[in-house]
């Protein structure tokens, strides 16, 4: 799969059920449908919380497309203390995060007991973001 920000393929990322796509050139990540929600532990909570937040925040940033089926991906703003704008393929097969969102995404978002499988899953696939 080529990175939908600068066109390079990009490395798979693996820690324990959960595979990311990773962007070495721009350190982005691709999570494929259903991932986010195997972070957070609870696929409504995670619902809630990629669609919490000001929509008008994500003005602005470019549009991307989808590196499954190249449409024109759509922007979210999260909820959280400190929102993140984020791409989502239209026909949901997955999520885009720019360098460094997905920590900011997963430490905000997830719940007080889910906050240990984060932190395992950030020292495990981005030692660089779970140290910052
Ligand atoms: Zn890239
Ligand atoms: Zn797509």
């Amino acid at each position: 799969m080529d990175c939908p920000v600068c066109r390079e393929p990009m490395i798979v990322l693996e820690h324990e059920a959960i595979e990311v796509d990773y962007c070495l050139s721009c350190k982005g990540v691709w999570l494929d449908a259903g991932e986010l929600e195997l972070l957070f532990g609870d696929a409504a909570a995670c619902a809630a919380f990629l669609d919490a937040g000001d929509a008008a925040r994500a003005k602005g940033e470019k549009p991307r497309r989808c590196p499954v089926c190249r449409r024109k991906m759509e922007k979210g703003v999260t909820g959280g203390g400190a929102p993140v704008t984020y791409d989502r393929c239209p026909r949901g097969e997955g999520l885009w995060f720019d360098e460094g969102e997905l920590a900011q995404v997963l430490k905000h978002g997830a719940t007080d007991d889910r906050q240990g499988a984060v932190v395992g899953f950030l020292r495990d696939v981005f030692p660089d973001e779970a140290a910052r």
